[in-house]
């Protein structure tokens, strides 16, 4: 065929709009939206928008302007941050990653016409959704405590608000007053996490209330990091902290808001502070959008954190269930950087790596004695599975408690600059 010269610029032109016709056009970008800007949903977020230099149009939404970390929310309250240190905002993502950040709750999710629905009346298009909302508690888990109670009995297990109230309750505290704890049954957003605020809270009464009594009523035989966690009380908080077990009543305390009081084995006791941390599933977003189980949790294909539901939501954090990682900040950003990968290898054709995964759990006991839990943990097609891990020793020298405090503090400031920019 002879080409004409009107021929040959046609053909060329057709060429070149087919090879980058959605990033000339604009219009065509493929849309992700993200739901919840924590550890999961900012970390997603941000390797999306970045990995992609543009190709991906991203929406995070996210009611909170300023993001308190549950991580070292509970140095907070031992004193060793001040509560602005642990509040972090998504200036960033947007101004320097063009993230299409929106303030506001997601109410609704029509998985068939992939829209998201906001509490304000937008509605959101999407070609893959990642919803990493966190967690919510279960109804009726504490008899006397629901979510009207949280002024009264604070959780303290969603950071803000909650948090302040919790160490304001602390602070003030009659001499030789008890705290109790209602800690909660498996699976729950970070093993440790009750058992480092105990550390906390005994760090805090030690000094300005040394006859106070902590009591933890628990209705699990036994938790994470306990060795060490006993430990450290029995060396620096002697006669201070009691727990009671599943055996012993732990496994059906009620409590009464009004009248202060927590029951245990029938027995009325008065407390001065009274932290009720409930059963949890997955935040109520995610049961909206019909991908989680009978247990209150959605599970996940490990080897990119997809809805065992629908191909085109992706579960992250506290809120998935998959397989051997335990609830924490660390993980779903591991798990947030696996699925970044694997959404815009998806959308773009870009190279998707092997899922690898991996973990620390750090926890303060008492000045400079730092304690650690790990893994690491690769993508099998039934779970998440652990290969390997570590955990302190008992008995350990100061200058490894000292040194292993100081590496949080080190992981604190990168991941949140992993997740904020
Ligand atoms: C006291 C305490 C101490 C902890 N310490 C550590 C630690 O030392 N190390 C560690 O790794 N982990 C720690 N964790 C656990 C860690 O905070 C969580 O595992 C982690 O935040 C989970 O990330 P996520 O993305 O699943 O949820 P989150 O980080 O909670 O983020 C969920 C976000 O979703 C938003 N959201 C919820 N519903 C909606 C909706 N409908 N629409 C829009 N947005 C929504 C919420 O506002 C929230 O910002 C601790 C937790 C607690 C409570």
């Amino acid at each position: 065929m002879k080409l004409n010269r009107r021929m040959f610029v046609g053909a060329g032109m057709a060429a070149a709009a087919s090879l980058s016709a959605p990033m000339v056009m604009g219009a065509a970008r493929p849309r992700v939206v993200v739901i919840g800007g924590g550890a999961g949903g900012a970390t997603a977020a941000r390797y999306i928008a970045k990995g992609s230099k543009g190709a991906i149009d991203v929406t995070l939404v996210e009611p909170t302007r300023t993001y308190y970390t549950c991580f070292f929310s509970n140095l907070y309250i031992g004193g060793f941050r001040d509560f602005a240190s642990i509040g972090h905002s998504y200036g960033k993502l947007a101004a320097e990653y063009g993230i299409n950040v929106v303030h506001d709750w997601a109410i609704g999710v029509d998985r068939d016409a992939k829209t998201v629905t906001l509490a304000g009346g937008s509605m959101l298009p999407y070609d893959k959704l990642i919803l990493s909302p966190g967690i919510d508690f279960r109804k009726g888990a504490v008899q006397g405590w629901d979510i009207s109670s949280q002024n009264k009995m604070p959780h303290a297990y969603k950071a803000g608000s909650q948090t302040q109230l919790l160490k304001a309750q602390i602070d003030a505290m009659p001499q030789g007053g008890t705290y109790a704890m209602i800690a909660p049954p498996n699976p729950f957003r970070c093993p440790p996490g009750p058992y480092e605020r105990i550390s906390m809270v005994a760090h805090t009464l030690k000094q300005n209330n040394p006859t106070a009594k902590i009591l933890i009523i628990d209705p699990k035989p036994k938790f994470s990091k306990q060795a060490l966690f006993t430990e450290g009380w029995d060396k620096h908080y002697p006669d201070m902290i009691e727990v009671i077990g599943p055996d012993f009543g732990g496994k059906d305390a009620s409590v009464d808001p009004e009248a202060m009081t927590v029951t245990i084995d029938g027995e009325v006791t008065k407390v001065d502070v009274c932290n009720v941390i409930p059963a949890m599933k997955a935040g109520k977003i995610a049961d909206i959008a019909g991908v989680t189980n009978d247990k209150g949790w959605a599970p996940v294909n490990a080897h990119d954190m997809s809805s065992k539901t629908d191909e085109n939501v992706y579960v992250l954090g506290d809120s998935s269930q998959q397989g051997d990682m335990p609830k924490s900040g660390f993980s779903a950003n591991s798990q947030a950087k696996v699925c970044a990968n694997a959404v815009r290898g998806a959308l773009t054709g870009s190279k998707v790596f092997p899922a690898r995964f991996s973990n620390t759990c750090w926890s303060l006991i008492e000045n400079d004695d730092g304690i650690k839990v790990g893994a690491s943990y690769e993508a099998t097609d039934e779970k998440i599975k652990k290969t390997s891990g570590f955990i302190s020793q008992v008995g350990e020298d100061a200058g490894t408690r000292k040194a292993t405090y100081e590496e949080s503090v080190g992981w604190y400031n990168g991941i949140t600059s992993d997740m904020f920019g």
